[in-house]
Formats: structure tokens, C-alpha cells, sequence
């Protein structure tokens, strides 16, 4: 057996396999199996006949399914907390919040898809008024979800539930380091739906991940850092198969100087340093205007000093997962001091394998790693500002844009703060809450990503709008015909010209308010 850095690998006859360690021990979690190209694709194969029984159920049916499953993970969601909590080392009641989340989701995709998808009238407008014109929108076959370790059950159930929801199967390749999670899910969902292999698991490292992007799915959601999504993307262009991509985040936090303090600085550390920062949404820099600054330093510190990383039920945070990152921890301190920043809380010293302190990084230039890099670890860059346009503009200078957040008690400033910050999603007077609103699309702009998951555009990810139009009666002038004469075009060239031809004045013809 070799150890890699990535766990621990084995080769039994021509069955690879890997473990899961345990990242707070090195224990082992459990054993699974090193999916080759074969594997993937006589997986999306049986995904492929599971759709079409899938898709024929028809919504009520499926509803009921999924209501089924989000009512067993319900029930047994201290068995799969447990596990997460073994697989990423985070505290059990994260990971159960984490869980409850991830069934939020499948409540809302289950009893929304329907309304969404389901078949729509539309006006079909003057030209073709002798037209009943709707949409309606098709499940795309197989949808293949490549997920991170960080948030093994919320993250992917993100785009699981709504491509299920949709009417697609799912061939699910978790991370190395959550095998054990991804597979409980699908086992799972395979106590409620016995006969149809809907959701599908393949373990296995990045090799197995590139053969379910190559594997002819009719989309690929990805959900993992702005490097990996660049080589997926490339994977799917060879046979130009659809992608969403759900990547890194560098998320700024704006404080206003009329900002309740506590609560921005409760939200602060809780947003940083949860889950030892490996949060894509998490706070990784705050902008506080120069009023309060130093007040606001003073509340940071003094609550992170109150926290403690460890293994046990009363840690405030659990190890890095993946061993890797704390290099990229560390690298990031060292150059924000190199270049002039200041520790107000940890440092350097805060690195202790495998966990990390909490640590405050204060005045650090913005061209450093630390402010425009994803650290994702428990660490934040604090930095002075003359106002919330300031702030704007500075959180703004990245070149990621997934989540943001704004602390002010003046509703308009904060609005239009929100409004102006480049970032798929941005939370007022609070933290990542948007993530907990399953009616919400979920995703960023730049190197964060394209494409949503959560909402109603959540579910059309996952689906194919089909337009169809029913001639309800003859057109007064057919136009797509070859017996159309110059009569009948000049009779709908009035028409429009009527329409469409007078001069455009503003507000002409709009209601006096
Ligand atoms: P990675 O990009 O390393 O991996 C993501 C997934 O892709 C894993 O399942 C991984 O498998 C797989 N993978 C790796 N290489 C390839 C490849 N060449 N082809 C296909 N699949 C591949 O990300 P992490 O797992 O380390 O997750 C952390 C990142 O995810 C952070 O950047 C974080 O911000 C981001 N993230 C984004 C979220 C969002 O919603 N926007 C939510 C959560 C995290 P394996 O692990 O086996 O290598």
C-alpha cells in the first residue's frame, strides 16, 4: 500500500482502491474504488435507461420520491453528520446544520418543479395572434455533478436535488476526501428508490472526474477551485457538453461606520474562521470604514481570541482538510507580513498541523496574495476605508466575485453598496444567508464561476426549454407561404408600421403616477 498525499492507495489485482483518512487522526474512514474510464461509462450508461423511467414518472411521482429521501435524511441525520464530521474534521454540528440545509434544498427543487418547468402559456403577440404558444421545459438525460470535500452534502446536493428534481439522473463523482459521504447519499436515495439507479456514485481522484466530463453526459455541474473548473471546461468542450461551474470565492465584507459593530464583528469571525475558513462564501477580506476601524479591530480580536480549533464536541472548528492547503495558509500570512501587514491576532506560529488558529491579518497591501488569492483557510485581511464606495471599489478589485456582505443600519446606503458589489450574491446586516434560501439562484461571476444552481434558475440549469406553438386558426395573411402576395405583405407592412413605425418619444403613452 502507498501513501499519497491524497490518502492512501492500493492495488488489489486490477481494482484500485483508495481510503478516506480521517483528517484530524490520519485514521482511515473507509476503503473505495479507483472508477477507470470503463466504470464511468457503464455508470452514465445505467444512469441513462434510470432517466428515462425518471423522466416518464411525471412530476407527482417524482415529488413524492424526493420528499421521501429529504424525510430519511431527516431522520438518520446524525448518522451522516457523524460522517462528515470523520471524512472533513469539522464539528458535528456543523455538519448537521450543513445536512439541514442540503434538505431545505431538496424540499423546495422537490415541491417547486413543477411551477417552474412545468408546461407555460405565453402571448404569442400580434403577428402571430392566430398562434397558443408555451414553453415547457425537458430534463436533459444524465447530469454528471463533480463536487469538493468542504461542504460534501450542501455543496453538491445544490445541483443533485435539481437535476433530480428536473427529471435527470445523476452520476455523482465526490471528492477523494468525502467518498464515504457521497456514497452514503446515494445509498440513501437507493432505500427509497429501490429498482432505478437515479443517483449514481464514482469514487476515485481528479483522473476519474476528467472520464465523467469526457463520457458523453448531457451536462456536467461542477462545483471546486477556478484551476480545476479551467481543465473540466476543456474536458466537456471535446463533446460540447454544457457546464456550470461553481468555483472559488475571495468574498469581501463591508463595514459602515453607523454599523452595529457586535453584530458585523459576531458575522465577521463567524463568516472567516467557521468551518477553518474552507468556506467558498466565506469572509476572506473586510473593508471598515476609518471611523470605527480601530473599534472594530479591537471586537475581532477579542472574539477570536475566544476560539479554539480541535477534534473534541467543544472545539469551535475543526483540522484542515486537505493537507495541501496549508501550505497555501501559510504562504499567504508570510507574504501579507513580507509586504507590510500586520498580525493583530495569530500568525505564522497559528500553523500547527493539521489545524490552524484563527488569524487576523491587519493593513496589508492589496496587491498581496492574501487579499487577492482564496486562502481558505481561518484567516481574514482587515483594511481601512474612507467610505462604502471605498469599500466597494477595493472589494470589487478581484478577480473573483461569488458572495459578499454589507453592515450598515442605513437600508439605502446598504442596498446600493449590495447592488454595486460585483459578486453573484451579496447579504445585508448578515453573512452567507442567501445560501439558506433555497428560492435564491446560487453562483458568482469572473473566476467564481458561470451558471446558477438553488431557485427557479437552478432548476432550468438542468433542463432544455421547448417552445411550441399550436395554430389555433388561419393566419389573415399567411406570410410563410410561396403564394404570399405584395398585397398581403403591404397589408402587415401597415400593420407595422402603425405598431411599431411612430416616432419614439419617453414616457409618451405611460400613465401619469
Ligand atoms: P478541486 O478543484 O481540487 O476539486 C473539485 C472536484 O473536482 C473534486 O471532486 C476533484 O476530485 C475533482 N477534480 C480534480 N481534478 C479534476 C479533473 N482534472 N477533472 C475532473 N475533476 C477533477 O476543489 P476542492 O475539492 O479542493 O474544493 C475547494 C474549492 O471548491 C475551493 O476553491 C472552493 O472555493 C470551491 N468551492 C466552491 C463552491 C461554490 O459553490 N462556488 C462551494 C464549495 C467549494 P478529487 O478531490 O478526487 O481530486
Amino acid at each position: 500500500m502507498a501513501t499519497t498525499t491524497r490518502g492512501r492507495m492500493a492495488q488489489a489485482g486490477t481494482v484500485r482502491t483508495f481510503d478516506s483518512l480521517n483528517p484530524a487522526t490520519s485514521e482511515p474512514v473507509a476503503t473505495f474504488p479507483v472508477c477507470g474510464e470503463d466504470e464511468v461509462s457503464q455508470a452514465v450508461a445505467r444512469a441513462r435507461a434510470a432517466a428515462g423511467w425518471w423522466s416518464g414518472l411525471g412530476w407527482k411521482e417524482r415529488r413524492i420520491r424526493l420528499l421521501a429521501w429529504k424525510s430519511y435524511l431527516t431522520r438518520y441525520i446524525m448518522r451522516l453528520a457523524e460522517l462528515v464530521h470523520a471524512e472533513t474534521g469539522k464539528p458535528v454540528a456543523d455538519a448537521q446544520l450543513e445536512i439541514l440545509l442540503a434538505i431545505v434544498h431538496i424540499d423546495w427543487a422537490a415541491k417547486n418543479a413543477r411551477r417552474v418547468l412545468g408546461p407555460r402559456r405565453v402571448r404569442s403577440g400580434l403577428v402571430a395572434i392566430n398562434q397558443a404558444s408555451s414553453v415547457e421545459y425537458h430534463p436533459l438525460g444524465v447530469v454528471g455533478v463533480i463536487g469538493p470535500w468542504n461542504y460534501p452534502v450542501f455543496t453538491p446536493m445544490g445541483s443533485i436535488a435539481y437535476a433530480l428534481a428536473a427529471g435527470n439522473a445523476v452520476v455523482f463523482k465526490p471528492s477523494e476526501f468525502t467518498p464515504a459521504t457521497g456514497t452514503w447519499l446515494a445509498d440513501s436515495l437507493a432505500s427509497v428508490i429501490p429498482d432505478h439507479p437515479v443517483l449514481q456514485v464514482i469514487t476515485g481522484f481528479g483522473e476519474t472526474g476528467q472520464h465523467l466530463a469526457r463520457s458523453g453526459v448531457d451536462k456536467i455541474a461542477f462545483t471546486g477551485s477556478s484551476r480545476t473548473a479551467r481543465k473540466v471546461m476543456a474536458a466537456c468542450a471535446e463533446n460540447l457538453t454544457p457546464m456550470v461551474a461553481e468555483c472559488g470565492g475571495k468574498d469581501g465584507m463591508l463595514v459602515a461606520a453607523d454599523a452595529d459593530l457586535d453584530a458585523a464583528a459576531d458575522a465577521a469571525v463567524w463568516g472567516a474562521m467557521s468551518n477553518a475558513g474552507q468556506t467558498c462564501i466565506g469572509v476572506e477580506r473586510v473593508y471598515v470604514v476609518q471611523d470605527v476601524y480601530h473599534t472594530f479591530l479591537e471586537k475581532l480580536t477579542e472574539r477570536v481570541g475566544r476560539l479554539r480549533p480541535g477534534d473534541d464536541r467543544e472545539a469551535d472548528y475543526g483540522p484542515m482538510t486537505m493537507p495541501g492547503q496549508l501550505e497555501v495558509v501559510e504562504q499567504h500570512i508570510a507574504d501579507a507580513m513580507a509586504c507590510g501587514g500586520r498580525a493583530v491576532a495569530g500568525g505564522l506560529g497559528s500553523i500547527r498541523k493539521p489545524y490552524v488558529g484563527p488569524v487576523i491579518l491587519a493593513d496589508v497591501p492589496e496587491t498581496s496574495a492574501a487579499v487577492t488569492e482564496e486562502t481558505f483557510g481561518p484567516t481574514m485581511t482587515v483594511s481601512p476605508v474612507a467610505d462604502l464606495d471605498e469599500g466597494v471599489r477595493r472589494a470589487n478589485a478581484v478577480r473573483y466575485g461569488l458572495g459578499s456582505s454589507v453592515f450598515s443600519r442605513n437600508r439605502r446606503a446598504a442596498m446600493r453598496a449590495a447592488r454595486a458589489l460585483r459578486s453573484g450574491m451579496t447579504s445585508v446586516n448578515a453573512v452567507i444567508a442567501y445560501a439558506s434560501v433555497p428560492a435564491l439562484p446560487f453562483g458568482g461571476v469572473g473566476e467564481s464561476g458561470f451558471g446558477r444552481i438553488h431557485g427557479p434558475g437552478g432548476l432550468r440549469e438542468f433542463a432544455a426549454a421547448k417552445a411550441i406553438t399550436r395554430q389555433r386558426m388561419k393566419p389573415m395573411v399567411n406570410l410563410t407561404s410561396f403564394s404570399r402576395t405584395d398585397a398581403d405583405l403591404k397589408k402587415i407592412m401597415t400593420v407595422a408600421t402603425m405598431l411599431h413605425g411612430r416616432r419614439y418619444t419617453p414616457g409618451r403613452g405611460r400613465r401619469a403616477r
